[in-house]
């Protein structure tokens, strides 16, 4: 049985980010496991109809409800890493970030729980964010930060020798699937049909950084389970608005236009040649599979 592992920092990014792969996946029979690193303790409210007081002061527990509604829908198995969201900083110049919070771990130290799981689960293939985040959202840089030590570390016997038997994951990648040719196209293409885009503003800000986008080895074809993506998201009703910009764009126009997610191959030990559209090209089929 193949075994992906995705690592995240927000309960929700699994369901924003490379989601329809991961059903996908799911779909075909692969074991598919979640990691979110912090509780999304320190979220805003993004969907205008749960901006209420008692939603305010019940936030943890909420968006773990939120989170276990959208792993069913996902059909993922999920942990929690259990560490504190840091917020997103506002002002110039930024806040410094709340003690204790995931954003000023040391991920060294912090990659033994991602480190226990990934000597557990043993995946064949690991998912994370690039050097950036995907966004500078300090949680999501030091989710990339973890992710690397530990996808090294967990096949080192050496390191965290109390953390179980050394696993050795067969490929790295970065999650794309917030690249700027696909909002472009998708805003084109809505615009041809006379739609109003919710891409307009954003792609003004949005330089084009061809060298970022020249970094995508692999494309999941995945447009059958965009559906089921939008109803994950919409689960986590607090960092949602179904109203929103997530679902201006019609399925049946991303289907045709974009039907695909986009990764990075950061690290593999097995052939496969690029471009691909599988993340376990190379991996699947091998008789040393275990
Ligand atoms: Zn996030």
């Amino acid at each position: 049985m193949l075994r992906l592992m995705h690592v995240h920092a927000h309960p929700d990014d699994e369901s924003s980010k490379g989601a329809a792969s991961t059903v996908k996946y799911v779909h075909e029979g692969v074991d598919v496991h979640v990691v979110t690193c912090t509780g999304g303790e320190r979220g805003s409210i993004l969907n205008p109809k749960m901006e209420r007081p008692d939603v305010l002061a019940n936030i943890t527990e909420i968006r773990r409800a939120e989170m276990e509604a959208a792993r069913e829908i996902l059909g993922v198995t999920q942990h929690w890493l259990g560490y504190v969201d840091s917020g997103w900083p506002e002002g110039d110049p930024k806040p410094p970030l709340p003690e204790g919070c995931f954003g000023l771990v040391d991920p060294e130290e912090a990659a033994e729980p991602l480190v226990r799981l990934i000597r557990s689960v043993r995946p064949h293939v690991v998912t994370t964010y690039d050097e950036n985040g995907g966004y500078p959202h300090p949680d999501h840089i030091m989710c990339h930060q973890v992710s690397m030590v530990a996808f090294e570390a967990a096949g080192d016997p050496d390191r965290f020798p109390d953390a179980g038997e050394p696993w050795k994951p067969f490929k790295l990648y970065y999650q794309h699937g917030f690249n700027r040719p696909r909002s472009v196209a998708i805003h084109e293409a809505m615009e041809a049909e006379g739609l109003e885009s919710p891409f307009a503003e954003r792609l003004q800000e949005w330089k084009p950084d061809p060298a970022h986008d020249a970094r995508i080895t692999t494309r999941v074809p995945c447009g059958e389970y965009f559906e089921v993506r939008d109803r994950a998201l919409i689960a986590h009703a607090t960092q949602i608005d179904p109203d929103g910009f997530f679902f201006k764009a019609p399925l049946a126009l991303q289907q045709r236009v974009w039907p695909t997610e986009e990764f990075e191959l950061v690290v593999s030990r097995v052939e496969s040649p690029l471009p691909e559209d599988d993340l376990f090209a190379g991996v699947r089929g091998r008789d040393d599979l275990d």
